[in-house]
């Protein structure tokens, strides 16, 4: 079984976007807006297992209106980045942890599980084609790979899809937010939850978001960019924003971060930056962290920054936090030192500027 052989079989794109219109758009990405020359798809159907692994030209998936995915929301995806280093090359970050992720995320969704191999080849087999998309290593510019699997089978019953079908499509992109390294404020959803005892938190959904949505809107509406989410049981421990995990530093010198509870998404940079801190000879404690604990603490001055991380922004420093019933913090707070050393230690690993002490980084083309 591990050693299964996969053939890939590659359809290149007759109509590749132009080189200088290319150029264009890695002059100035805007997050998941413009897309590849080309798509990796890969099908699964309960009698012949994963088969057909190719790379395709980018463009429209012909689905019958009564696949599973539409209808029951059978759903799960990755995202991790290509960056480009100094002499060409082209690499990845944690690859593996990805596809593990992926993994657990089909198991709870019932959905197969792509194996680690082809979800790695995928990667490699779809920078082969659209290599020239993955932009110069300036301004924090990269290629964000979005690997994705749904239900394609088309039935209405209520059970597990037999015809899965797992894609990955790539989109070149800049620094997430917008406005540079500013502290973000954070909406606290006190009126809903994103994920339940043994529900889906745990699992990178589609639905997770869906569910996260209603929420943002109230914090955009009030002046905020994330929102938070505490326990659904309780409604007292934080759990994560809609898509980053978070951080907080103290002054007496330890970290601490939200123990994954089976609610909270294992993020790889969370993982990563949870070593690197350690690396540094400072205690980091996964915990349950109230509300009540942090507001208290930004308040006495116990808590001295706050961040959270996430593939797509990295490392953002966390301003104010805001409900509907009280603000948090300052307004005018600077990035955190921890914040923004950990930030450039990290930025530097994936580009190559910094010593992979770890071995996180896979090369994915010369
Ligand atoms: C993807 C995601 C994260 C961050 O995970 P990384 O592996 O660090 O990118 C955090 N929370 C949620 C809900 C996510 O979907």
């Amino acid at each position: 079984m591990a050693d299964q052989h996969y053939e890939w079989t590659v359809v290149q794109s007759t109509k590749p976007l132009a080189d200088a219109d290319r150029e264009a758009i890695l002059a100035n990405p805007v997050f998941g807006t413009k897309f590849t020359d080309h798509q990796v798809i890969v099908t699964w159907t309960e009698e012949l297992g994963w088969h057909d692994a190719r790379v395709e030209p980018y463009g429209p998936i012909m689905m019958d209106p009564a696949a599973a995915v539409l209808h029951y929301g059978q759903e799960i995806f990755e995202g991790i980045k290509a960056y480009r280093h100094q002499d060409g090359s082209i690499w990845t970050f944690r690859p593996t942890a990805n596809a593990q992720r992926l993994q657990r995320s089909a198991h709870r969704m019932a959905l197969p599980e792509v194996p680690v191999e082809i979800f790695v080849e995928s990667l490699r087999q779809l920078i082969a084609v659209d290599g020239a998309w993955v932009p110069q290593p300036v301004n924090e510019k990269t290629l964000y790979i979005r690997p994705f699997e749904i239900a394609a089978e088309t039935f209405l019953g209520v059970r597990p899809a037999a015809r899965a079908e797992y894609r990955v499509i790539a989109s070149p992109v800049g620094p997430y937010f917008t406005g540079g390294l500013k502290p973000v404020k954070i909406w606290i959803a006190l009126d809903s939850s994103r994920a339940g005892k043994h529900g889906t938190g745990e699992a990178k959904t589609g639905g997770n978001y869906a569910a996260s949505l209603l929420a943002q809107s109230e914090g955009y509406e009030n002046g905020c960019s994330q929102v938070m989410f505490l326990d659904a049981e309780t409604g007292t421990h934080i759990e994560e924003l809609g898509g980053m995990n978070l951080f907080f530093v103290y002054a007496d010198g330890h970290v601490a971060t939200p123990s994954l509870d089976g609610n909270i998404l294992r993020g790889i940079t969370r993982d990563s930056v949870i070593t690197l801190i350690r690396d540094r000879g400072i205690t980091v404690e996964e915990r349950l962290i109230s509300l009540d604990e942090v507001r208290e603490g930004i308040n006495s001055g116990a808590i001295i920054e706050v961040f959270a991380c996430g593939t797509a922004a990295v490392i953002t420093p966390v301003g104010q936090l805001k409900s509907r019933l009280e603000v948090i913090g300052a307004e005018d707070q600077q990035p955190g030192e921890l914040t923004t050393s950990l930030r450039a230690e990290l930025t530097g690993i994936q580009y190559g500027t910094v010593a992979d002490r770890h071995g996180w980084m896979h090369k994915l083309a010369d």
